[in-house]
């Protein structure tokens, strides 16, 4: 990496569109795929960070050099993975603190609820965090050192997400039926 060239990290939140199916090992898929292109893009863009995704939100970190970081911070905006993106924190850095990964996905599901519950939050909502929330929270994703195992990931990865078909009114329709024969029979047995 050219040192000379100001290194940052930005730290944002967002919240995930896609509905959760996670593998029987607990690998939600959607993310396994994000982390598959995330590692390999960042390696040629020489960027490092961490992500961490708990109750349909994702908290990210990303580190670099300024203008990659912020190229890529656009780039994720017109993901349609998630929406709502927030920057929590943004300052310029002498050096890495994640070098050691192209993307670490912070397996840390234990010490997010502690530290939920310590915060007197009732679920992972990186939108409340104040901004020593958000630094306590990064250094608990900086000191684990749990990687996602390479063969859990690959499960995720070839694991075909199931397609959610929207209800029609057909559906309803038939709902409306179904409910109204149940109403039907209740009172019909009530009154025996
Ligand atoms: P393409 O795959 O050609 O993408 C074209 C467009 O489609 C982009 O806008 C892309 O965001 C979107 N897109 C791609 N796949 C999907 C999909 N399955 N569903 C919906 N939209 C899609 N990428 C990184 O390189 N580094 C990261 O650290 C990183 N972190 C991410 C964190 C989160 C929470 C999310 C949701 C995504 C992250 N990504 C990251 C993925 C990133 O948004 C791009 O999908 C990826 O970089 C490939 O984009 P592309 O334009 O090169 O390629």
């Amino acid at each position: 990496m050219n040192t000379s060239a100001p290194l940052t990290r930005l730290v944002y939140v967002s919240q995930a569109t896609f509905k959760p199916f996670h593998t029987p090992e607990g690998m939600e898929c959607h993310v396994a795929e994000i982390l598959a292109i995330s590692r390999k893009n960042n390696q040629q863009q020489q960027l490092v960070g961490a992500l961490y995704y708990g109750s349909g939100n994702f908290f990210q970190c990303l580190e670099g050099e300024k203008t990659a970081v912020e190229a890529l911070y656009a780039k994720l905006q017109h993901d349609s993975r998630h929406h709502r993106l927030t920057i929590l924190h943004q300052e310029p850095i002498a050096q890495l603190g994640f070098q050691d990964w192209d993307m670490k996905y912070a397996m840390i599901d234990q010490q997010a609820r502690d530290f939920i519950k310590q915060q007197g939050l009732r679920k992972f909502d990186p939108y409340q965090f104040s901004p020593k929330m958000t630094h306590q929270f990064l250094q608990i994703m900086l000191q684990n050192s749990k990687d996602v195992p390479a063969t859990m990931l690959q499960h995720a990865i070839d694991t075909p997400i199931p397609e959610i078909k929207p209800l029609t009114p057909l559906h309803y329709m038939m709902m409306a039926v179904l409910l109204i024969i149940v109403v039907f029979a209740a009172i019909a047995l009530s009154s025996v």
